[in-house]
């Protein structure tokens, strides 16, 4: 029977058939060897008489060669391949003609002269070409993803993800550590995003919540004595998604009981140590060097810091408090700040990069952002009028402003206005090319707040999540001066990117009810909510902490990737959706009705 629209293309079976050897394992010690291939057609060349086929499984690619003086029927139906159709070869291993040779690929210097061929499928024509440099847009390939997958690169990111999570799994096993699985229908726990809801259809009118993640499970597992737990999890948020985010994504989960923070980092260290040594990445020095919250926002803007290159926040609060630039005095008269941050290099700046700079400041929530140029011939800056010399001058000195720079300046609340210089320092980098390439700046963070003020919320939040311990000396100001406790969690970061983050947690029912109550959870809600966990709490929970760190993030960045959807088999698009299978889809009337649910919109 004919499955192709080329006559010369019928499909064989695979009979007894079997592949010898992964195509790019090949070498010129095998030459002389009969042997059977298996794989995709990647490139056909027709050159004249004879036929080249590069055929690719997933070890690689392996010119194969149908001269009609080796066998006559294979290399006339050769003529009727085509791109990715799968075929099986035997032949002999033969050492490739001078001109031939092709250094740049592993097997180069090999080819199999076919003695016989079978087609075991054929293609349709693609929707785009395979080759690893292909550029076609993300949303058709995504829609073909079987296709796209069978590229290299994608197909060495999966291999390279799997000998990692196979590297961390033995280091944790030989650390002690029990693989253990928590339910993906369970009620909400609070990370801080939305949850993504199950309706049940044999409780009417409830809902199960897919979790953020295994956080009350794993404490709990402490409680029932299992000491040292992990799981390589997938967790659920539904959050608006950027490069670096998807809506489910795989956590190492840890929990460990009777250890304090040091044991946690340490373990920490040595599980990246064994992930990146199994992927190829560099492995990083320990101990990795630490820095409190404090520090980071300060120095930085941002509790997770790119370290790799300079451009630090200063503070100009008390030179501006008299001064005559309303907007700057006022800013600390009221109780924020000055912030800025100097660009040595800035005169490489045109006025026209300057606006846009200011521009874009203001599309990420900025009020204002001033600059001011110092030139040979003074300072340039729509502020230069407000400020004398002997005021220059401080200015110069503190924060280090010479001929050729510029100074970014940000006023307002605290965090607004660190929140603000964080973000342009990584613009800046980025726009004068300050960021070392192959550096790989390891961070902890460390001394977090507890709690944190959301105006969105008004009230106060946790910084992560509910069940971060304050540390023992802050205890005794949690209902007084809840925003100055500080938690002992640590957050681990890559090249400004967050790894991952975790605490010690609190063990004590007590200790848990005061802190839900600063969150302003009342008694009802929190026995309604927790109070298994308050329960579990009071049947001997022994101190305990753990970690999670994200798993696609760190194959990413270990790999050289700039998304994680590329390090992800079947990933979701920026809206959540899976333009293969086309999820989510409406459902049918019929599932409606068996869980009594009517969609409004
Ligand atoms: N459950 C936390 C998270 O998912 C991690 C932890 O505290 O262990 O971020």
């Amino acid at each position: 029977m004919s499955t192709s629209d080329h006559p010369d293309i019928t499909l064989d079976s695979l009979g007894d058939w079997r592949a010898d050897r992964g195509c790019g394992t090949l070498r010129s010690e095998d030459i002389g060897r009969e042997l059977t291939v298996i794989g995709w057609v990647d490139t056909r060349r027709d050159h004249g008489g004879i036929v080249f086929i590069d055929v690719r499984d997933r070890t690689g690619i392996l010119q194969v060669v149908f001269d009609p003086d080796d066998d006559a029927e294979s290399h006339r139906r050769a003529h009727g391949l085509r791109s990715e159709y799968v075929i099986a070869v035997r032949g002999k291993l033969a050492k490739r003609p001078p001109e031939t040779l092709n250094t740049e690929l592993p097997t180069g210097e090999v080819e199999v002269r076919v003695a016989e061929m079978k087609v075991l499928s054929t293609a349709r024509v693609l929707p785009f070409p395979l080759d690893d440099e292909g550029d076609a847009g993300e949303a058709v390939r995504l829609k073909h993803r079987y296709l796209d997958l069978r590229r290299a690169r994608l197909q060495r990111n999966l291999v390279a993800r799997h000998r990692a999570t196979k590297a961390v799994r033995d280091y944790l096993d030989d650390q002690g550590f029990v693989d253990i699985e928590t339910p993906i229908l369970t009620r909400s726990t609070p990370e801080g995003a939305r949850d993504y809801l199950v309706p049940s259809r044999v409780n009417p009118g409830s809902v199960y919540a897919l979790p953020q993640s295994p956080q009350i499970f794993k404490q709990i597992l402490m409680v029932s004595g299992y000491e040292r737990y992990y799981q390589i999890v997938r967790c659920f948020r539904d959050e608006d998604l950027r490069a670096d985010r998807q809506p489910e994504f795989t956590q190492i989960d840890i929990e460990m009981s009777f250890v304090g923070t040091e044991e946690i980092l340490g373990l920490t260290e040595g599980l990246l140590r064994a992930g990146a040594a199994a992927i190829g990445a560099p492995v990083p020095e320990v101990p990795f060097p630490r820095m409190t919250y404090e520090e980071a926002t300060r120095r930085f803007g941002t509790d997770r810091p790119d370290t790799r290159f300079g451009l630090e926040l200063v503070e100009l609060s008390d030179l501006m408090e008299n001064a005559q630039a309303r907007v700057l005095a006022q800013a600390v008269q009221e109780g924020g700040i000055v912030g800025g941050v100097v660009a040595e290099d800035g005169h490489k700046f045109s006025r026209r990069e300057l606006d846009e700079t200011v521009a874009w400041a203001q599309s990420i929530g900025a009020k204002g952002l001033a600059w001011i140029r110092s030139t040979d011939d003074g300072w340039q800056s729509p502020l230069a009028k407000f400020f004398d010399e002997g005021e220059r001058e401080k200015i110069e000195a503190r924060t280090g402003l010479r001929k050729g720079g510029v100074l970014f300046l940000v006023a307002g609340p605290r965090k607004y206005a660190q929140g603000i210089l964080g973000q342009l320092r990584l613009r800046l980098a980025e726009m004068l090319d300050l960021i070392p390439e192959n550096q790989w700046n390891y961070l902890w963070v460390t001394d977090f707040p507890l709690l944190e003020y959301s105006q969105e919320a008004k009230r106060l939040v946790s910084v992560h999540h509910p069940f971060t311990a304050p540390r023992e000396q802050d205890l005794e100001r949690l209902e007084s001066e809840p925003e100055t406790v500080l938690a002992d969690a640590y957050d681990v970061v890559l090249n400004g990117t967050e790894l991952g983050g975790g605490s010690i947690r609190i063990h004590r029912p007590d200790v848990q009810s005061r802190v839900f109550a600063a969150l302003g959870i009342e008694e009802g809600e929190m026995r309604e909510q927790f109070g298994f966990l308050l329960d579990a709490l009071s049947f001997g929970a022994p101190p305990h902490g753990g970690i999670a760190l994200g798993l696609d993030r760190l194959c990413m960045l270990w790999l050289g990737e700039s998304s994680i959807r590329d390090v992800i088999a079947f990933p979701k698009t920026q809206k959540a959706h899976d333009p293969m299978s086309d999820a989510p889809s409406p459902p049918a009337p019929k599932q409606l009705r068996d869980l009594g649910l009517k969609f409004t919109q």
